[in-house]
């Protein structure tokens, strides 16, 4: 069964709005087993409307669309489709009085071109809507299902768990489920990474394999078909073993896990605790970390120490030291490193020290070089780096190379 999604709205044409809807259905139905082979947006105009749901109508089995089903002129989403397939739209009296009531329970004056919402086309299946006034509709056509969702995103989601996947379970005597899982790695390049595991890319059918590069990091989408959740889960737990025979040393987390996350719960349970002086990244770290809940266990402070005369007078560098080695060298994030810990008296110390860019390069250190320490239990790790990008890209990587570090270092302890 090929599905076509099709969100309308000029809104989304002009990126005023973020396609949500698209992702959330394309979820939904991808676990339920149905092929999701094209995604296409329209505005709120007749003839393109009419032009998009005539090719999907060809090229798919099952269209589901989303907006215009609402009160206003631009709304017309269901009288596109009742020309299209010669459907003649007729006033439901039960929507109607569902969109009465609506108004009626929230003690509001109803306007008359609400009621344009209750036309319905003729031999339709009509979906309440308990989160709004539109009604959905179900339309069968030679072989080939339309359904039409309301725009407002928590309207389309009750309408498509209550109405929609009951509609096709029971239409489509579903196949299957979807399911996948998402190893995320560090260390390595995309390009590398399929280098190692390119036998499993070349010869892979079921699970599939994709890589996707992101900020910072590389991961891995392993995706199964089966008959069962379990049975699909297996398969990819077979593939994966496989796959951490090759690269296991750089995968550190699944799905939905996050790096500040992960630390959170090494540090809690190592009881460690960890301080910070941050140059280039402006605390950024700092914040990642606190946006774990209960981070207040393990992270004692932290200082933005952004020019050298902070370096200096709070953190103990000694001027000398900047003089002779810079403020972006492995001396001074070494010594951050060490005199932070000691300062606020953590178990480790993180001392970052960088140029962001775009000013601020020298001939020996381009923009994005940065030096990362760790002091600690196990004394001072310190590594040098060099990023790429813009300066919002540069400071994401180092906190990502300086998060890492910190998880290596701790998972050493
Ligand atoms: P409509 O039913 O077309 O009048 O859409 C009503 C509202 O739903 C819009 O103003 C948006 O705020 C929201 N909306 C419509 N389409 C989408 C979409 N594809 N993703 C997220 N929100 C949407
Ligand atoms: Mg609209």
């Amino acid at each position: 069964m090929i599905v076509e999604i099709v969100t309308t709205g000029t809104e989304l044409l002009l990126g005023q709005i973020v396609d949500t809807n698209t992702s959330f259905l394309s979820q939904k139905l991808n676990q339920l087993g149905f092929d999701v082979l094209y995604h296409s947006t329209v505005g709120d105009n007749k003839i393109r409307m009419t032009q998009v749901f005539s090719n999907a109508l060809h090229r798919s089995d099952i269209i589901i669309t989303s907006g215009g089903l609402g009160p206003t002129q631009g709304d017309i989403t269901k009288e596109v489709t009742a020309q299209l397939l010669n459907r003649p739209l007729f006033l439901d009296e039960d929507s109607v009085k569902n969109i009465k009531s609506f108004f009626v329970k929230r003690q509001v004056v109803m306007s008359e071109n609400n009621l344009r919402q209750g036309m319905i086309p003729e031999g339709a299946i009509i979906m309440k809507n308990e989160c709004g006034t539109a009604p959905g509709v179900i339309l069968e056509h030679d072989n080939k299902t339309i359904i039409h969702l309301p725009g407002p995103p928590h309207e389309l989601k009750w309408m498509f768990e209550h109405a929609v996947v009951p509609y096709l379970k029971k239409r489509f005597n579903l196949q299957g489920v979807i399911v996948s899982k998402i190893l995320h790695t560090y260390g390595i390049g995309e390009s590398s990474l399929e280098e190692k595991i390119k036998d499993f890319i070349i010869s892979q059918s079921n699970p599939t394999i994709a890589l996707l590069a992101r900020q910072g990091e590389v991961i891995i989408r392993l995706t199964a078909k089966g008959n069962t959740v379990v049975e699909a889960k297996d398969l990819i737990a077979g593939l994966e073993k496989q796959l951490r025979q090759q690269i296991a040393d750089y995968i550190w987390g699944l799905d939905n896990d996050t790096l500040e996350a992960n630390i959170g719960k090494i540090l809690t349970q190592k009881q460690l605790t960890i301080a910070l002086a941050e140059s280039c990244t402006g605390g950024l770290i700092t914040s990642r970390i606190t946006d774990i809940s209960g981070s207040s266990d393990y992270l004692v402070g932290s200082i933005v120490c952004y020019t050298n005369k902070i370096k200096t007078d709070f953190i103990g560098i000694p001027p000398q030291i900047i003089i002779d080695h810079g403020a972006v060298s492995h001396q001074t994030a070494s010594l951050l490193a060490t005199n932070i810990r000691q300062k606020f008296t953590a178990n480790i110390g993180m001392g970052i020290t960088g140029i962001a860019g775009p000013n601020g390069a020298t001939p020996t250190k381009p923009v994005g070089t940065v030096f990362i320490a760790v002091d600690g239990p196990l004394g001072i790790q310190c590594k040098k780096y060099t990023f790429n990008g813009q300066r919002t890209d540069i400071k994401y990587r180092i906190s990502q190379a300086a998060l890492h570090m910190l998880r290596q270092y701790t998972l050493s302890l």
